[in-house]
C-alpha cells in the first residue's frame, strides 16, 4: 500500500435537488454540481453525473436515462440516489481513503426512510461516521449566524426543489415549514406560460435562463426583453419570440405568491419572544432561488420585516456543513438526532 492513499479527507455534503456541494476538511468547497444522474436503463449501470449527464439532457437514446434523483426534495429512487452520493464521494476521494466523518445536509421534511437511505449510502461509500444536518441551520451557521445564543433567527432557503423557512435558536429549530414550491416551480411556471400564451413548447433549459436573467418578483426600474426561442405547438414549426421581464413576472406570479405566503404562515406560528429578534434582525435568504430578482423586496413589502439576501446564497450550506466539520465538537448540538439508537 502505498503510503500517500493512508490520507483521508472528512467531508460535509450538500445534497440538493438542484446541486450537490461538498467541502473537505481543511480544504473547502472540492465539488460543486447539478445533483443529476445518467444511468443505463437495463443494467442500471452509472453513466454520467453532475455537469457530463446535465449536458445529456434531451439528447441520449432510449437505453439510457437522465434523472434528478431529489427533483422534488425526496428520494425518487433509492438505489440511483445511492449510486450518486456513493461516486460523488468517490470523486473527491480519488487516491485517497474513503472520509471518515460525513456530515449530510437534508432538507427538514425529510423522512425516516430517507435518512435512513442518506446514511446507508454514506456508510456503503466508506464511512464511518455519518450525520445529519438540516438544511436551514447550515444555511444559517453557512452565513456566520451564531446559531447558539438565545436570539431568533428566521433563514428561506429557495432551492430548486424545496423552499425550506425555519426559525433557529438555541442551536435548535423553533418552527419550520418546508413546501414543494421553490425554483423548478418557477421554470416551470414560465413553460406553462409560453404554452398557454404563445401555443409554443419551451425547453427546461430555456425556460431556466429566461428566468435567472430576466425573471423578477416586483416591477422592476428597468424592464427587459429577451429572444426566445422554441417550437410552435400548432404549425410544429420552430419559432422566435420577444418577451418583455413584465411579462415573465406575471408567468412567475404563482410560485412567487405561494412562497410568500409560506413565509408568512410561518411568522404566525413564531412565538412572541422570537417575533421581537426576527423583528430586528430581518429574514436571510439563501438557496438559488434567492438571486431572482425583487424576491427580497417582495418579501420586505408583504412582511414588513427587512429581507437580505446572503453571500453567495448557493454556498450557504455547503459552507455551514464545512463550519460544523471544521468545529466538531462546537456543533455537536445542532446535529440532528440518530434515528436509532
Ligand atoms: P438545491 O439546494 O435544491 O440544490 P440551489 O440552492 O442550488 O437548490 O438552487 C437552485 C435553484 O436556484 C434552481 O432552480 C435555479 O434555477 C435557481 N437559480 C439559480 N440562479 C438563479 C437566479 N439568478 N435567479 C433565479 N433563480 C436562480
Ligand atoms: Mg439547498
Amino acid at each position: 500500500m502505498a503510503g500517500w492513499s493512508l490520507f483521508s479527507s472528512d467531508i460535509a455534503i450538500d445534497l440538493g435537488t438542484a446541486n450537490t456541494l461538498i467541502w473537505a476538511k481543511g480544504r473547502g468547497i472540492v465539488l460543486n454540481e447539478p445533483t443529476v444522474v445518467a444511468f443505463d436503463r437495463a443494467t442500471r449501470q452509472l453513466i454520467a453525473l453532475g455537469h457530463e449527464a446535465q449536458a445529456m439532457v434531451g439528447k441520449t437514446h432510449r437505453d439510457i436515462r437522465v434523472v434528478r434523483p431529489l427533483k422534488d426534495g425526496v428520494i425518487a429512487d433509492f438505489e440511483i440516489a445511492e449510486s450518486m452520493l456513493r461516486a460523488f464521494i468517490r470523486r473527491v476521494s480519488t487516491g485517497m481513503l474513503p472520509p471518515r466523518r460525513v456530515i449530510v445536509c437534508v432538507p427538514v421534511g425529510v423522512t425516516e426512510v430517507e435518512k435512513r437511505a442518506v446514511r446507508d449510502s454514506a456508510e456503503h461509500a466508506g464511512a464511518k461516521d455519518v450525520h445529519l444536518l438540516a438544511e436551514p441551520m447550515a444555511a444559517a451557521i453557512g452565513v456566520g449566524i451564531d446559531v447558539h445564543e438565545p436570539m431568533g433567527n428566521m433563514i428561506v432557503d429557495i432551492g430548486g426543489g424545496t423552499t425550506e423557512i425555519a426559525v433557529i435558536a438555541l442551536s435548535g429549530i423553533i418552527v419550520e415549514e418546508s413546501i414543494r414550491i421553490a425554483g423548478d416551480e418557477m421554470t416551470n411556471a414560465i413553460i406553462q406560460y409560453f404554452r398557454r400564451q404563445y401555443n409554443m413548447l419551451i425547453g427546461e433549459r430555456t425556460a431556466e435562463v429566461i428566468k435567472c436573467q430576466i425573471g423578477s418578483a416586483i416591477p422592476l426600474e428597468e424592464e427587459y426583453e429577451i429572444e426566445v426561442r422554441g417550437r410552435n405547438l400548432v404549425s410544429g414549426i420552430p419559432q422566435m419570440l420577444r418577451v418583455s421581464s413584465e411579462e415573465i413576472r406575471q408567468a412567475l406570479e404563482e410560485p412567487i405568491a405561494a412562497i410568500v405566503q409560506a413565509v408568512l404562515s410561518l411568522l404566525e406560528r413564531v412565538p412572541p419572544e422570537l417575533a421581537a429578534d426576527i423583528y430586528e434582525r430581518g429574514i436571510i435568504l439563501t438557496g438559488g432561488g434567492a438571486l431572482l430578482k425583487g424576491l427580497d423586496r417582495r418579501l420586505e413589502q408583504a412582511t414588513e420585516l427587512p429581507v437580505h439576501v446572503a453571500e453567495d446564497p448557493l454556498t450557504a450550506v455547503v459552507r455551514g456543513g464545512g463550519k460544523v466539520l471544521e468545529n466538531f465538537e462546537q456543533y455537536q448540538s445542532v446535529l440532528l438526532k440518530p434515528y436509532r439508537l
